[in-house]
């Protein structure tokens, strides 16, 4: 298992940024040395080993996690309202205008998507407010869905709906990502003064949630330290998608950030690129992204669903979606899926006949995270199964993943048991697994 931590250091500024690093033999070596003299470490290495790392199901990575996502959420609504309530004191928050409705309506598309991704966050409390400060380049999305843009980053580059989509978007997959719960975790573990404090709580309680001060300090950080690389590009792909099956250009994740450079280069500072550094090759990454997603903007372009309305309606109104119908994204299936390791075992033919026409329409559309999703999900050993997961993984670039389900389907389609064709299915639609 990894586990992220920051390293620890004792002349640590907390203005400084910390970087996510992967705990190497030198760090665990000296992280043991610091246990040994200080008992306070050793106390919370105790914690560490008890709560100190999960699987994240949005991204399949292991984080540290002192503080559930459940604590930050709750501790980010009294952080989010405290700053609101100052915005709003200094006539900073902007009501009722033609600028929320635009926001709103963007951001209430997104939603709908967030919760096919992750049921649970269904029950967020989604809130967005802008913040009336041209000078402000910055836009955030709190643990728990509580957002916020700066009219700086609209008006200085005078952001298009599909790239607001994408900043907020890309916010969004912080949140389902549970990047803010880790962020805080990180700062609580990285925090002397803090440490020691947790520490002592800790001989009565293995669980952070409950320490106060602990939660207030590393709130306050939330929104001024930066997210490591590793989570700047979980939420892109996060976001990129999101954006996309919310009917919002994936090109515009390209200019956004070529605008955000630009404007940052040429007035000073931006808020939001010093806590959001730059991957690396960002826009060869978010240009090679969009490209998957381009037939999802298309189908959304295409069907103009109703939108409900997460930020005004009531909780009990809200759709109810199933865990077990929730897309698929870094899942554990999904991993296994873009490593060529999926394996087919069911067979319900019923089940199949019904759904055969689905996937063919997906597969015609090129929709191809939705069909290899779908086939996942009906598990059905047959040619015709291996050769949708192959086309799903060559459009999706995962070519050597590809080439594994294509051989799979030429061997199926040897066997009476498992060939689309001896089973006598309606349609056997497009299936050519001889042709590479
Ligand atoms: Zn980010």
């Amino acid at each position: 298992m990894q586990i992220w931590l920051q390293k620890f250091t004792t002349n640590h500024d907390a203005l400084s940024p910390p970087e996510l690093t992967e705990a190497n033999g030198a760090d665990q070596a000296s992280l043991h040395m610091a246990l040994n003299r200080f008992p306070a470490l050793a106390a919370l290495a105790v914690v560490f080993t008890l709560t100190g790392c999960a699987t994240n199901s949005m991204t399949g990575r292991s984080q540290l996690v002192l503080v559930s996502e459940e604590s930050a959420s709750k501790q980010s609504v009294s952080y989010y309202n405290s700053m609101m309530g100052d915005f709003k004191k200094k006539e900073k928050l902007i009501v009722g205008s033609p600028i929320n409705t635009r926001v709103e309506a963007i951001t209430n598309k997104l939603i709908q998507q967030a919760v096919q991704y992750q049921p649970k966050s269904a029950s967020w409390a989604w809130q967005v407010n802008v913040i009336d400060d041209d000078k402000t380049i910055n836009a955030f999305c709190m643990p728990g869905g509580l957002m916020a843009i700066y009219t700086g980053l609209i008006n200085q580059l005078d952001a298009t709906d599909d790239e607001i989509a994408q900043v907020m978007g890309h916010e969004i997959g912080h949140a389902l990502a549970g990047h803010g719960a880790e962020k805080m975790s990180v700062q609580i573990a990285s925090n002397i003064a803090v440490l020691a404090i947790s520490a002592a709580a800790a001989k009565n309680s293995r669980d952070f949630s409950n320490n106060q001060l602990a939660l207030t300090v590393a709130a306050l950080a939330f929104v001024n330290l930066p997210n490591g690389r590793i989570t700047e590009t979980e939420a892109d792909k996060i976001g990129i998608e999101l954006a996309a099956r919310a009917g919002y250009d994936p090109a515009a994740a390209v200019s956004l950030w070529q605008k955000m450079a630009t404007a940052t280069k040429s007035k000073g500072r931006s808020d939001f690129l010093s806590t959001h550094p730059s991957p690396e090759r960002r826009q060869e990454t978010l240009l090679a992204l969009g490209k998957p997603m381009g037939p999802l903007y298309a189908a959304a372009k295409a069907t103009e669903r109703p939108s409900y309305d997460w930020l005004k309606g009531d909780y009990d109104s809200r759709p109810k979606i199933e865990a077990s119908s929730a897309q698929a994204f870094y899942s554990e299936s999904w991993d296994r899926f873009i490593k060529g390791e999926s394996q087919l075992k069911g067979g319900n033919m019923p089940a199949y006949l019904v759904k055969q026409g689905s996937l063919a329409d997906l597969y015609k559309a090129g929709s191809w995270r939705d069909l290899a999703s779908k086939v996942l999900d009906l598990d059905f050993e047959l040619d015709l199964s291996y050769f949708y997961l192959s086309k799903a993984a060559k459009g999706l670039g995962f070519e050597q993943a590809a080439e594994k389900y294509q051989l799979q389907a030429i061997e199926l389609g040897k066997s009476e048991k498992t060939a689309c064709a001896k089973k006598f299915m309606v349609s056997c639609s497009g299936l050519q697994p001889s042709t590479p």
